[in-house]
């Protein structure tokens, strides 16, 4: 076998890496290397973002019901079933006040992951330049890559403020939107934008949002805007999607997906919402990607959507609650916590413990502590940037998160 680095054939000629070029810098993701070291050591996996619960219960019986009934176990329609794409522009209409036609602005695709992937490979030439701001989810560069454009992040910095009258300190990751305005060039095609933010917890706020926005409409830039956390924000932290900015419903493709707001992330449910013109732009790629997908499962996310505020509410509140439990559990294990508005991450920094290296970190914890997290450095171009700060996911049962807790704290010294 050829290594992907290129190996000598017999005549002693270099051959030709299997991998092109364009994927060669991504190697394995280190979501695979950390959840082997997690079932290697018994840890505890706070590493990758997925439940250790499923959703409700109604929406499994709705996925079965539809399996049973014969919907969806044959290729549904193309741009999916017109039963979600209903839910999804009514959601977005009750929701957020924003009208889409589910005709022709609505697009099922296999998860965010596809619509994201879709969306770059329509909207890019080659040589184009894509802003995105980093830390980044890690399918963002790659699908840059496979699409032929250069991206440019633009990175979140982390601040650190106290309470007017002197009390708790608030730590935040945000957005410099004088260095935003610097990324853009005459090249610059598309805006990547994702709020709530992976992996560091940030919500942008309505003045960063509206920045961005007038950035966007003021350089005629398309905007790709990855809402995947939309529900799952906390305290008085508010999603408000960029589409509803002046000028900005028309230039922007907005994300969904059903994985993380219902707790079925192996579905592979997600959507698109924009004009006509750009979702038609958008299912010209995703028709060649997977064509279709998800057939009942469609089914069942469109009785999702439906579910009561209430639904909505208590899933929001529980995740609320755990994520003060793996907060105050990292503060109290020495940990300088970063304490998420949104999402399903908390990112630490280190270097209270003495650290600054969060790989070597990450690596060695599971056998200091049992516990597996990930090091937010892999999701940087600068990965010094990114080198003293980690991030554990707290979308787990609570007595796992307490057990977590309670292994950390022999860390301080
Ligand atoms: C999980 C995640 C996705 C992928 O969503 P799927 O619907 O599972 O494909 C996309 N973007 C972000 C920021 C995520 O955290």
């Amino acid at each position: 076998m050829t290594s992907s680095s290129g190996s000598p054939d017999p005549s002693g000629a270099q051959r030709r890496p299997l991998l092109n070029r364009r994927l060669a810098e991504f190697g394995t993701t280190i979501f695979a290397e950390m959840s082997a070291l997690a079932v290697r050591t018994g840890s505890i996996n706070l590493g990758q973002g997925f439940p250790d619960t499923d959703g409700p219960e109604e929406v499994r019986e709705a996925a079965v019901r539809a399996l049973r009934d014969g919907r969806g176990n044959q290729y549904p329609p193309g741009p999916g079933v017109p039963e979600l794409r209903q839910a999804v522009a009514t959601h977005q209409q009750r929701r957020y006040g924003l009208s889409y036609d589910p005709d022709t602005e609505v697009l099922v695709t296999a998860g965010a992951t596809e619509a994201i992937a879709a969306a770059l490979l329509a909207l890019l030439e080659p040589g184009d330049e894509v802003v995105a701001l980093e830390p980044y989810y890690d399918s963002y560069a790659a699908c840059i890559a496979m699409a032929g454009g250069t991206r440019v992040p633009v990175t979140l910095r982390p601040h650190e403020g106290t309470d007017g009258d002197g009390g708790a300190v608030h730590r935040r990751f945000r957005l410099d939107l004088d260095e935003l305005r610097d990324a853009v060039t005459g090249r610059t095609r598309v805006l990547l934008i994702n709020t709530p933010h992976n992996p560091t917890g940030t919500v942008l706020t309505r003045e960063e949002l509206s920045a961005i926005a007038e950035l966007a409409v003021e350089r005629d830039l398309l905007v790709v805007t990855d809402e995947v956390y939309e529900h799952l924000v906390f305290d008085d932290a508010e999603h408000i999607p960029l589409a509803t900015f002046p000028g900005m419903r028309e230039r922007t493709v907005t994300i969904g997906s059903a994985g993380k707001t219902f707790s079925f992330t192996g579905w592979k449910v997600g959507w698109v919402t924009a004009p006509a013109e750009l979702v038609g732009a958008v299912r010209s790629a995703k028709q060649f990607l997977t064509y279709v997908s998800s057939g009942p499962f469609q089914y069942a996310v469109a009785e999702a959507l439906a579910l009561p505020d209430a639904y909505f509410e208590s899933f929001r509140q529980d995740l609320q609650a755990k994520r003060d439990l793996l907060s105050e559990g990292l503060a109290e294990a020495g940990f300088a916590v970063y304490r998420p508005a949104g999402t399903y991450f908390v990112t630490t920094d280190i270097r209270p413990l003495g650290e600054s290296d969060g790989f070597a970190f990450c690596r060695a914890l599971p056998e200091r502590a049992g516990v597996v997290a990930i090091p937010n450095a892999v999701f940087y171009d600068h990965r010094a940037a990114g080198a003293p700060f980690v991030r554990f996911a707290f979308c787990k049962q609570r007595e796992v998160l307490e057990e977590a807790v309670k292994r950390l704290q022999h860390l301080a010294y």
